[in-house]
């Protein structure tokens, strides 16, 4: 097997940070706060500090939000799209070539196994760029004939919505600062970043690219801080035309009460307690692993994570003897070893949610299968978790937790599709569901009737930036990716001429 990472590369970012705060990109200059605050962010699997990063505030907000203005109504308002393009492929090509240090800051930084940084952050990155590079000469509007008396030539623009504050989490932190950043551009958007408190640095190195690229300054502004000063700064802000969030439910809703200051237009996408479905028919050497790793991968730190399973009682022992299997063999630890599956938690806050989760569901009622500990002590691991006898009103049941602990239920032929629906349907949120059968009309009929943004038969998968994403219900508002996305940046404007 190749060796994770390039030999000195750790060493040569410790050395790195060690040097003195991690600064802001504001206006194309590297900056510090205002205030001269930082805050410090640390390596989940140890606990130890990496860096000090600049904690912006409403006056970093400011003057960023300013920046991006002078951008869009200057340079960036005059470059064509074929050059928006040309940038894009160039950012994508710049992060490829730095492929191995993004995925190793990832994986110190947040906590991800560095087979996973290299495979899902940073290829989803370059994926995202190229994509949505394309999108940049494909925006267009349509002209439409309207009823009023005489003759008109009536026309819709498509026009770059202005300037976007796009606020990201800390599970997935370079693929979706890129996933936000890269349909923005292309539409002519200017843009102000801030990265999750916990996990900054990839960021910050993708603004250092960003800049070697070309794009001029004050496309992209990267403020670092936290989300109840630089974020909630920028989610009120009466300069910024859009706020783009993805995260918790709860932020989501102060999003929109911030969103108010000048109706900024609000794109969210929030947390999940998506279903899966096994049937007895399914192809189980598909459906136990997709099942398993659907709700163990990042250690359940994902929004779409598969949280709930619904499973046929002809197979439910197969079944979860396989994802108990699962979830004892594989590998979970170091994260800079490449085979390891399963990393820590991103912090000792989102520790001590999950094990009270676990604690919560042991107190009303539920049944640990397998897992439900801590691992350790320096760390912030948890074992893969599988609790039973869960009921639909218990908070486990019914509450997103972000860690690696499924809910496994068992259903009969008493059951219709329609009431499995129900049951599929019976949380708050609606972001994603996968089913598992060889009964194409079973499947789709399913599908139809679940409220979820995303469904998957027969196959699991991560995000793929031609089909959009988003969720029904507290899942969130609007769709990122694919057409949809690229929309998203975009203002309708209605020209009539009267002939
Ligand atoms: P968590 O609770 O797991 O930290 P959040 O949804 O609160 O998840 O965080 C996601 C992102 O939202 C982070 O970048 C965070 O700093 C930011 N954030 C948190 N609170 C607010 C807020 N009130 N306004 C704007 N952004 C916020
Ligand atoms: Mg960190």
């Amino acid at each position: 097997m190749n060796a994770p990472y390039s030999p000195g590369l750790l060493e040569q970012l410790q050395l790195r940070y060690a040097k003195g705060t991690a600064k802001m990109l504001i206006g194309g200059d590297w900056v510090e706060a205002q205030s001269g605050e930082t805050f410090q962010t640390i390596n989940p699997s140890t606990g130890a500090v990496i860096a000090n990063v600049a904690s912006g505030s409403d006056v970093d907000v400011d003057r960023a939000v300013a920046a991006a203005r002078a951008a869009f109504e200057g340079p960036w308002a005059k470059i064509r799209p074929d050059e928006r393009t040309r940038l894009l492929l160039k950012l994508a090509d710049l992060i490829e070539a730095n492929a191995d240090e993004l995925a190793l800051l990832e994986t110190i930084d947040v906590g991800r196994p560095i087979q996973f940084s290299r495979m899902i952050d940073v290829q989803g990155a370059i994926g995202q760029l190229r994509y949505n590079a394309g999108w940049a000469s494909k925006i267009a509007g349509e002209t439409t004939e309207i009823s009023a008396p005489g003759e008109w030539f009536s026309y819709v623009l498509r026009e770059p919505i202005g300037v976007c504050a796009q606020i990201v989490p800390w599970n997935f932190p370079l693929v979706m600062a890129v996933g936000k950043l890269a349909p923005a551009l292309a539409a002519g958007c200017t843009i102000v970043l801030k990265p999750a408190e916990q996990t900054p640095l990839s960021t910050l190195r993708l603004g250092e690219l960003v800049l070697e690229a070309g794009f001029p300054a004050g496309v992209v502004n990267i403020v670092t801080g936290f989300g109840r000063t630089a974020g909630a700064a920028l989610a009120a802000h009466r300069d910024v035309d859009k706020v783009a969030f993805t995260g918790s439910t709860v932020t989501g809703k102060a999003i929109i009460d911030a969103s108010k200051t000048n109706f900024k237009r609000v794109q969210l996408e929030l947390g999940g307690k998506s279903p899966t479905f096994i049937f007895a028919d399914a192809d189980l050497s598909r459906a136990i692993p997709a099942a398993a790793m659907g709700i163990f991968f990042n250690a359940g730190q994902v929004c779409a994570a598969g949280s709930r399973l619904f499973v046929h009682e002809k197979v439910a022992d197969q079944v979860l003897e396989g994802i108990v299997n699962m979830a004892k063999g594989m590998k979970v630890g170091d994260t800079l070893e490449g085979d390891t599956m399963i990393g820590p938690l991103v912090s000792a806050a989102q520790l001590e949610r999950v094990t009270g989760y676990i604690a919560t569901g042991r107190e009303e009622g539920a049944r640990v299968l397998v897992g439900g500990e801590r691992i350790g002590e320096g760390g912030y691991f948890v074992q893969p978790t599988v609790l039973l006898d869960t009921k639909p009103d218990m908070r486990v049941r019914k509450e997103e937790i972000f860690g690696p602990v499924l809910c496994a239920m068992r259903f009969g032929d008493d059951e219709d599709i329609d009431a499995l629906a129900g049951r599929g349907n019976e949380t708050e949120f609606g972001l994603s569901a996968s089913i598992y059968t060889q009964n194409i009309s079973t499947a789709h009929k399913l599908a139809r009737r679940l409220k979820a943004g995303t469904i998957r038969i027969n196959g699991s998968g991560g995000v793929d930036p031609a089909l959009p994403l988003g969720g029904f219900k507290a899942s969130g508002w609007g769709r990122e990716n694919g057409k949809a996305g690229i929309e998203a940046y975009t203002e309708l404007k209605a020209v009539s001429v009267a002939l």
